[in-house]
């Protein structure tokens, strides 16, 4: 991306959002951020508010005409905007299909009518479904997802490309593994450190414990997304974005323990091997293809996990 861009942050006040807003600020970008505070947190994005180059704009993606508005002038959107929430697609049907497809078609349809021409958004692991290849490459195939939110993910990631096509917009797609890191709102740290403060004796896993997932803390996604968009250039360009390693949920819970400082808790296990419908228990992304630009990963999982429960810890 050339300097000083003006660049619009669908979801720039949530977790992942935040902190590319902090990265794009840094890089002396105009930052528009769009969010309707549904998940995401003013406190998020209250030191750059003095900033001349930030400007928070309350709105819904469900209301066309303002995303619409906030789409004049922009050179480059990252949408991150999202209803991130996997489990929720079992108890409500329509959550994710408005949240994330209908929302994304009126951020596309606004590009489009505004004429701007370069998307980046924030896909995930969950389109994959339980893929039989691991690591999974960007090329694997069929993708058959098993949550609704995976579901409705995929469908956003094939309008965005179909929109690129027809519209001479272009994309980037980025698959995550689980991102974690300060300002973590949701998750299985953030979940263990609630449990164990309500009842630090004992921790209730969901599913087995055995569940082995890949994780990446979200100073190495921010970059690494940066780094793949000033290197990449095909109208439609697709990464996974993982560490190359696993840990188990287990693994996670005793790492919470550590850092808590707990001892002598006993783990109970809901069972099953999945922690709930749509839970995929192994997930390991390909990287390769981010390699091959010249991006490594410097964090493993379990670094990732403890630097994160460290710094929720610390109230950050
Ligand atoms: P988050 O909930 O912290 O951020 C989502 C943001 O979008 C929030 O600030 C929320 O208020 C805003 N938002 C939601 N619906 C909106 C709407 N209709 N209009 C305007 N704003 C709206 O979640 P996150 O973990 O930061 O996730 C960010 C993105 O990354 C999402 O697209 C998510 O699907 C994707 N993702 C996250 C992970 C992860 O591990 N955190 C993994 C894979 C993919």
């Amino acid at each position: 991306m050339p300097a000083k861009n003006k660049i619009l942050v669908t979801g720039g006040a949530g977790f992942i959002g935040s902190h590319l807003v902090d990265r794009l600020l840094e890089r002396g970008n105009e930052v528009l951020v769009f969010d309707n505070l549904s998940s995401g947190d003013l406190k998020f994005i209250e030191h750059p508010l003095e900033n001349p180059d930030f400007t928070l704009v309350e709105g819904d993606l469900l209301d066309p005409e303002a995303i619409e508005r906030v789409c004049k002038g922009v050179d480059f959107v990252f949408h991150v905007a999202a209803n991130p929430d996997v489990k929720l697609g079992a108890s409500d049907t329509r959550v994710h299909f408005d949240q994330n497809i209908l929302a994304t078609y009126n951020l596309l349809e606004a590009m489009r009518r505004q004429g701007v021409g370069k998307l980046a958004f924030t896909s995930t692991s969950t389109v994959y479904g339980e893929a039989k290849v691991m690591p999974t490459p960007e090329g694997y195939g069929p993708l058959i997802p098993i949550s609704l939110y995976g579901a409705s993910k995929l469908a956003c990631e094939a309008l965005i490309t179909s929109y690129a096509h027809t519209f001479d917009m272009q994309a980037w797609i980025f698959r995550f593994a689980n991102i974690v890191g300060p300002r973590s709102t949701h998750g299985i740290t953030v979940d263990f450190i609630r449990k164990l403060r309500e009842t630090p004796e004992k921790l209730e896993i969901l599913g087995d414990g055995k569940q082995e997932k890949s994780y990446l803390h979200i100073s190495e996604c921010v970059e690494s997304i940066l780094f793949t968009i000033e290197k990449s250039e095909e109208e439609v360009n697709i990464f996974n974005i993982g560490s190359e390693d696993t840990i188990s949920a287990t693994r996670i819970g005793e790492i919470v323990v550590e850092e808590m400082g707990l001892s002598n808790v006993e783990f109970t296990y809901t069972g099953g091997s999945r922690g709930w419908k749509g839970d995929v228990p192994r997930m390991r992304l390909g990287i390769e293809k981010l390699k091959g630009m010249g991006w490594e990963p410097g964090y493993t999982s379990e670094r990732s996990v403890r630097e994160t429960a460290r710094s929720l810890l610390d109230g950050k």
